[in-house]
C-alpha cells in the first residue's frame, strides 16, 4: 500500500457567503522513497494539498490516508502528534529561529516532539551538519547566513526527527536559479541517503525535470502525471 492514499478529495474555502472550490476530485497514490512535485500556476492548489498532506487542515471531503492512518478522523491535538511523529516540513521562507544558531535550529524538533538521548541527538545533528555541509556554520545565527545556507539548514531540520516523508512547498521561490538547483539537488541526495519521501511544490519549470514523479495543477484538479525518473537537468 502507498505511503499516501488519496480518494476523492475535495477542498472548499467559505469566503463570507461564498464558496470557493480549491481542491476538486483529487485522486493519487504516492509510494514510499519517492521525490515528487506537484507543479502548477500561482492559484492553482499547491499550498492547499500539501496542507492536506502535512495535517495542516484537513479535506472537505474525501479520504486520505498515511503510513496507514485515516487522518482525516483525528482531531488536532492527534494531528499535530501526528505530525511530530511522521513528517518534517522546508518552507519557502525558511523559518529559522533568529534566536537559536545552526546547529540548535537544526536540534529543535527533537526536543520538541521526541524523547531522543542527549548523545544520540548530539549525533543527528553532526550527521545532519554533515551532510548538507554546513558544520563550519554550525555556532551562526541565521541573520549570518546567506539564504541558501539557511535552506541547507532547514533541510537538516526537516530530516533530524527521521521522518518518512518531508514536505516542502515552494521551498526555493526565495533563492536564484543556481541556489534552488543546489537545493533540489540536496533533497534528493538525502532522500537517496534516508529513503525519506520528498514532495516539493513549484511553479518554477526549470526544477520540475527533477522530480522522479511529477504531478500538474490545474484550477485546483491534477492535469497530468509523469514519471520521469528525475533525470532531467538540476
Ligand atoms: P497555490 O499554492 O498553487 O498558489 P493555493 O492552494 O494557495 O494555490 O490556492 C488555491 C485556491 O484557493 C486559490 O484560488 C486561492 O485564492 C484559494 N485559497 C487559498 N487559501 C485560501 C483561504 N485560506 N481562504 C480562501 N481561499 C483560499
Ligand atoms: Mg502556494
Amino acid at each position: 500500500m502507498g505511503l499516501i492514499v488519496a480518494k476523492d478529495i475535495y477542498k472548499d474555502y467559505q469566503v463570507g457567503e461564498v464558496s470557493l472550490r480549491a481542491l476538486n476530485d483529487l485522486n493519487f497514490e504516492i509510494e514510499p522513497a519517492s521525490f515528487l512535485s506537484f507543479v502548477g500556476p500561482s492559484g492553482s492548489g499547491k499550498t492547499t494539498l500539501l496542507n492536506l498532506i502535512g495535517c495542516l487542515d484537513i479535506p472537505t471531503a474525501g479520504t486520505l490516508t498515511i503510513a496507514g492512518t485515516d487522518v482525516v478522523s483525528l482531531d488536532r491535538k492527534a494531528r499535530a502528534a501526528f505530525r511530530g511523529r511522521h513528517m518534517g516540513f522546508i518552507f519557502q521562507d525558511f523559518n529559522l529561529i533568529p534566536v537559536l544558531t545552526v546547529y540548535e535550529n537544526i536540534e529543535y524538533p527533537l526536543l520538541m516532539v521526541q524523547n531522543v538521548p542527549s548523545e544520540e541527538r548530539r549525533q543527528r545533528v553532526v550527521n545532519l551538519l554533515e551532510s548538507v555541509e554546513m558544520m563550519e556554520q554550525k555556532d551562526k545565527y541565521p541573520d549570518q547566513i546567506s539564504g541558501g545556507q539557511k535552506q541547507r539548514v532547514a533541510v537538516a531540520r526537516a530530516l533530524v526527527t527521521e521522518p518518512e516523508l518531508v514536505i516542502a512547498d515552494e521551498p526555493t521561490a526565495n533563492l536564484d536559479s543556481t541556489t534552488a538547483y543546489m537545493i533540489i539537488d540536496l533533497m534528493k541526495v538525502m532522500k537517496a541517503k534516508s529513503g525519506t519521501t520528498f514532495i516539493f511544490s513549484t511553479h518554477d519549470q526549470k526544477i520540475v525535470g527533477a522530480a522522479e514523479i511529477l504531478y500538474t495543477l490545474e484550477d485546483g484538479t491534477i492535469v497530468d502525471r509523469k514519471e520521469t525518473g528525475g533525470n532531467g537537468h538540476v
